[in-house]
């Protein structure tokens, strides 16, 4: 059996934050704002997984009113979904990945974020697949407020 899901986010991008996708630190002028440490790369894929399970979604499970979640390690919190998702009987198969942002660019950090996510979803690397696109300097993200992600999840049966 093969199931699959989508995910999407958004935050926006602000001063004084942390610019973290996909469990990896840019350096670049801006962050992105959230209760967590807002990776919008992360929370898209946590949300592609929960759908392919039928799990609902991120906010059911981890609630940005919940001090736990304050700051949190989006890695930390996708690795608690796998384990979830691996109690249900289940393991991702492969993940497809868009980051949709007008600066920086991503490629330089493009190898590292899949190597982070692969290890946190016990994938290899050829499993997740990361895209990057901008907004051609129109809508949100065009116009620099904020970063989109969006990402397919596909799950198997676990071995
Ligand atoms: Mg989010």
């Amino acid at each position: 059996m093969t199931l699959a899901g989508i995910g999407y986010d958004s935050h926006r991008l602000g001063a004084g934050r942390r610019l973290v996708i996909g469990g990896v630190e840019i350096a670049h002028e801006q962050g992105l704002e959230g209760h967590s440490d807002a990776d919008v790369l992360t929370h898209a894929v946590i949300d592609a997984l929960l759908g392919a399970a039928g799990l609902g979604d991120i906010g059911e499970h981890f609630p940005d009113t919940d001090e736990r979640w304050r700051d949190a390690d989006s890695i930390a919190l996708l690795e608690e979904v796998v384990s979830m998702i691996a109690a249900h009987g289940l393991r991702p198969l492969n993940i497809d990945c868009t980051v949709i942002m007008e600066a920086p660019k991503l490629g330089p950090h493009r190898l590292a974020i899949r190597e982070r996510l692969a290890a946190a979803l016990g994938l290899e690397i050829a499993r997740v697949n990361v895209k990057a696109s901008t907004g051609e300097r129109i809508g949100f993200v065009g116009r620099g407020e904020g970063v989109a992600a969006l990402a397919i999840a596909s799950l198997g049966d676990a071995a």
